[in-house]
């Protein structure tokens, strides 16, 4: 009877992953006889290996502090709350949690309860792991595989030799300098390509915004989170944009530039100097792809832009409904609509315009939002959806975007992904800025 039972819990045990948690010194180790469990808002499941992909490189574990983790018992046949190692009772146990790289999109988020004095989580996203077959696995859709932020590519000795001939190009530029701290002291991946000759270039300059979100990674005014990034103090001026900008087109194949980094504020608040820039650096070459990154707040503030030779927008949201955008974006003199009119009119000038849609689990996939998404993309025929996971405390934001309205039960992240790709054939579908040479 006994031997059937183990024989029985071997089978369900292959069946899923593993649960992965960690102890209070930080240990994070795997526990037999319990399958980890991934969150899609109300929905709890034990995750199989179908459901998960091998941790991608570069990604990063993060246990959390207050919370119990879910685990689903194999034994048993259910999802519980665990708050010890049962292997060592008396030993509190925590929840772990990956932080993937970019190009892979959350399907489920760690599974956990919050303990009764449990903070804000830190601005990061918390997708569910286990373990399976000596890998940790990841509750992920890969959505862009180019390697564009791939730190095996980005070598500390090659991004050094970058700076030096940086700084022999652009010996007094405030954007160089700054670019510099982003790439040697944050490791930032889009300051380090700038100094690699790679791909894209970022080009911060706002020190202000509109709107004050509440996962802001730059400011948090209110204190309940700490920032992730320090945001620009000052705005360049158009010589140092464009030298910036023009140092990297002419040296880099397909390359793009980009306003609107996670280093700053909203680009559209400077959008007269970011003007004169893209003047200077398309009165020198058409090469290149310029790109703005923004809320898209300002459509009177986005026509000059365009005008001057803009080539792409991507306008970042939570949320396609209104109620539910701006209680996370909290916007300060400007409302949706907006936002929509930027859309419409960066499309009527023949820019290349994607959303930068923040992805929840157990919001973005529910059938309010999904089918919110299926209208905008009709009425709005933009050309890309870049899919980013929401850095924020998920079960906190899940509340928040409840205490707005009933958007549904989850139909998970995955089908929510089939589902416009099988709607909306020509829409692509990625992670990062395309250059011009594939819009
Ligand atoms: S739009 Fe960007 S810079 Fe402005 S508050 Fe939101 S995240 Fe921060």
């Amino acid at each position: 009877m006994a031997g059937q039972r183990n024989k029985q819990m071997h089978d369900e045990g292959q069946r899923f992953v593993t649960a992965v948690v960690a102890n209070g010194a930080g240990e994070i180790f795997d526990l037999a006889g319990y399958a980890a469990v991934g969150a899609d808002g109300p929905l709890q499941m034990p995750l199989s290996p179908a459901q998960t992909q091998n941790l991608p490189h570069g990604s990063e574990l993060m246990f959390l502090p207050d919370r119990v983790p879910l685990v689903y018992d194999l034994r048993q046949g259910r999802v519980l709350a665990l708050p010890e190692n049962p292997q060592a009772p008396g030993e509190a146990i925590f929840p772990v949690a990956a932080f993937n790289s970019p190009g892979y999109m959350l399907t489920h988020t760690c599974a956990y309860e919050e303990r009764p004095r449990a903070g804000f989580l830190p601005l990061f996203s918390y997708g569910a792991v286990g373990w399976h077959r000596g890998r940790f696995r990841s509750a992920v859709l890969q959505v862009d595989d180019e390697p564009r932020q791939d730190l095996r590519q980005m070598p500390l000795d090659k991004i050094k030799a970058g700076v030096k001939r940086m700084r022999r190009r652009l010996p007094d530029n405030r954007l160089r300098a700054h670019l510099e701290k982003c790439a040697l002291t944050y490791g930032c991946p889009a300051g380090k390509n700038f100094f690699l000759g790679r791909y894209e270039a970022p080009l911060p300059a706002s020190p202000a915004c509109n709107a004050r979100c509440l996962g802001c990674i730059s400011l948090q005014s209110e204190g309940a989170m700490p920032c992730s990034q320090e945001r620009i103090a000052f705005t360049p001026s158009p010589e140092e944009i464009a030298g910036v900008a023009l140092a990297h087109i002419e040296s880099v194949p397909n390359a793009v530039v980009s306003f609107g980094q996670g280093c700053e504020g909203d680009p559209l608040m400077v959008a007269d100097t970011l003007c004169s820039a893209i003047r200077m650096i398309r009165a020198r070459t058409r090469l290149g792809t310029i790109n703005m990154n923004t809320n898209g707040s300002l459509p009177s503030k986005m026509e000059p832009l365009l005008a001057a030779g803009l080539d792409s927008v991507r306008i970042s949201m939570n949320s396609i409904r209104q109620a539910f955008y701006e209680a996370y974006y909290r916007p300060k003199g400007y409302r949706w609509q907006q936002v929509l009119d930027t859309i419409d009119l960066a499309l009527a000038r023949g820019a290349h315009v994607a959303i930068n849609y923040l992805n929840c689990p157990g919001f973005t996939d529910t059938p309010g939002e999904r089918d919110a998404l299926l209208v905008f993309l009709q009425t709005h025929p933009i050309q890309m959806i870049q899919w980013r996971n929401l850095n924020f405390d998920p079960l906190r934001y899940l509340a928040i975007m409840g205490q707005v309205g009933d958007s549904g039960r989850p139909v998970g992240v995955q089908a929510l992904f089939e589902t416009v790709r099988g709607s909306l054939p020509r829409l692509g579908h990625g992670y990062f800025n395309p250059p011009r040479e594939k819009f």
